[in-house]
């Protein structure tokens, strides 16, 4: 009953407030090729992302062409006469194929108006919100924008929508999910019914939760425990990319990630979605747990399966799973002598397919007209087609040596080491002072020996600290070679391109919650901030795009009843 009621005056206050908005436009908004304007300061939009739409449109301008292509080619397999006619862009003319695309969180449709605008081949794009006001609001921007023949809006729950169209008939080329908060109530649906080759683009902005600080909830939203480590931002998309597989896989689906990057304040993922059973059987090998030793930040992998060769005279190239020994670590750290915590699963597979990224960095290369953010669309995309592929998560310098008290070493002495000792080294474009490497934890513990002989750490820091005596006390097993080399540096860095954004303005962050369900009462501080707990439990969650839960409904009307 109370729910009953809390729906009523939820429904009341949408109406006055829909009622009492300006029909004339507040402000407008000028990004790429797409001009906004607000109707309302309570339709969300933040300006902060824009590295986000940029990145977005060099991904879908590269992608929709390969989907064309690959359509194209499937299709005329079965009609075997027919070739392909492209005209002078390159596009194919004498047979169409469907590039549908869903911004399911549209909120004031500059994306979707800007994808309109922006990227090729696209057949059409369907801009949804649940909020009526929102979709007003794309509406009139729509008309303004003039591309009323490529985009339908929709008011819709976004997740209701997917499963409206999960049949294969009815999927869209690429999905896009920009939640406020943690996207994954929104997985099940998409990975239904994106088409297959097709492409899902996730952003997740609970980087607090998905960086350790609440492994409980993170389990709760993803399925995996993250843990508080300096390699948290790449571990936060490794954590997204096994929760997209592990929906995916319910449905005989499977992930191949072709982008995965952290920025600013978010992550954000472009997976291709495809169907195979047999594919699927393969996702316990490109899963891992992570050992993390709670001295020295050390990181050990567990997989949770392996395939080894299975030769047989009909199939040479047969393979058979297995599954692996374990654990990989003892009870104590090698290292440093202490316990580890154990968190996971994260993909431990590659994150990104360096021969796309390539395609993407050339489209911004040749077209850096296109986007406002391109120069620190080219330091970022140079920097992934720089790291190790094969190389999960990383160390940092600072935590490395700030653990033992030590002077930091000069990057490039450090990465010289490394290769001096026959391994690969790269950053990670994820942290400014990473370190990824293949290389055994021996080695980088044996560098930072060999360092402290040059560069003792004061007696008395060692005295108060046992687990960074105990690291320094080891002894030096691996022959150490600390003389710089020129491929030390690379080339990303070399050119002296953006590879780190300064943060881009003052009080930047993931900006608030989209306010059109709130309502227009003034709420006091005060009463905002009661149950403050629970309320910032909510804020990692979901922006208001979906009803609201049982829980939130009741939290909602508490609030309500002290309020009227
Ligand atoms: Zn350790």
């Amino acid at each position: 009953m109370k729910y009953f009621r809390f729906l009523l005056r939820y429904n009341l206050k949408i109406m006055k407030m829909e009622a009492s908005t300006v029909a004339t436009a507040k402000k407008s908004i000028q990004e790429g090729q797409a001009e906004i304007r607000l109707t309302s300061d309570k339709v969300f939009y933040n300006p902060v992302q824009e590295f986000n739409r940029d990145l977005s449109i060099a991904v879908l301008s590269v992608f929709t062409k390969d989907y064309m292509e690959e359509k194209l080619t499937k299709a005329l397999k079965v009609k075997k006469s027919e070739k392909i006619v492209h005209d002078a862009t390159g596009n194919c003319i004498n047979l169409e194929i469907p590039v549908t695309i869903l911004e399911a969180l549209s909120a004031t449709g500059l994306r979707s108006i800007r994808y309109a605008k922006e990227v090729p081949n696209i057949t059409k794009i369907i801009a949804n919100d649940l909020s009526e006001q929102a979709v007003e609001t794309i509406k009139s921007n729509i008309v303004h924008n003039g591309v009323e023949d490529l985009i339908e809006t929709s008011h819709d729950d976004a997740c209701m929508l997917m499963y409206k169209h999960k049949h294969p008939s009815q999927r869209f080329a690429a999905i896009d999910l920009d939640p406020y908060g943690c996207p994954s109530i929104f997985l099940d649906s998409a990975v239904q019914s994106v088409q297959d080759g097709g492409l899902l683009l996730v952003t997740a902005t609970d980087m607090a939760v998905l960086a350790g600080n609440s492994p409980e909830t993170c389990y709760c939203k993803y399925g995996a425990v993250s843990l508080k480590t300096k390699c948290c931002h790449e571990m936060a998309l490794r954590i997204l990319l096994q929760c997209i597989e592990q929906h995916a896989n319910r449905y005989s689906r499977y992930i191949v990630p072709l982008l995965s990057i952290s920025a600013d304040f978010y992550i954000r993922v472009f997976v291709k979605i495809y169907s195979g059973a047999i594919h699927c059987k393969k996702t316990t090998s490109k899963l891992s747990m992570v050992y993390h030793c709670v001295g020295c930040d050390n990181i050990t992998l567990q997989p949770l399966g392996g395939f080894k060769p299975n030769p047989t005279e009909k199939n040479p190239q047969q393979t058979k799973g297995y599954l692996p020994a374990a654990p990989p670590v003892g009870e104590y750290c090698v290292h440093c002598n202490q316990r580890h915590h154990l968190g996971g699963p994260i993909w431990s597979a590659p994150i990104h397919d360096d021969a796309f990224v390539s395609r993407v960095l050339t489209h911004v290369q040749d077209n850096p007209a296109l986007f406002g953010t391109a120069k620190r669309m080219r330091g970022v995309l140079a920097m992934v087609r720089e790291e190790l592929p094969d190389a999960p998560l990383y160390y940092t310098q600072d935590k490395l040596f700030g653990r033992v008290h030590l002077e930091t070493m000069p990057m490039l002495t450090m990465r010289s080491a490394i290769l001096n000792a026959g391994y690969k080294v790269s950053y990670s474009h994820a942290a400014k002072l990473s370190i990824k490497t293949a290389a055994p934890a021996q080695l980088v513990w044996d560098i930072i020996r060999t360092w402290e002989k040059t560069h003792p750490v004061k007696p008395a820091k060692l005295e108060s600290d046992p687990v960074a005596k105990y690291i320094l006390s080891q002894p030096i097993k691996s022959g150490v070679d600390l003389s710089e080399r020129p491929d030390a540096n690379p080339i990303s860095r070399r050119d002296g391109q953006l590879r780190f954004q300064f943060n881009p303005a003052p009080h930047w962050g993931p900006g608030s919650r989209a306010a059109v369900n709130i309502g227009e009462e003034k709420v006091s501080k005060a009463l905002r901030n009661q149950n403050k707990h629970s309320s910032k439990e909510k804020n990692s969650g979901k922006r208001d795009h979906s009803p609201p839960s049982d829980d939130e409904v009741h939290k909602k009307s508490n609030i309500e009843q002290t309020v009227t």
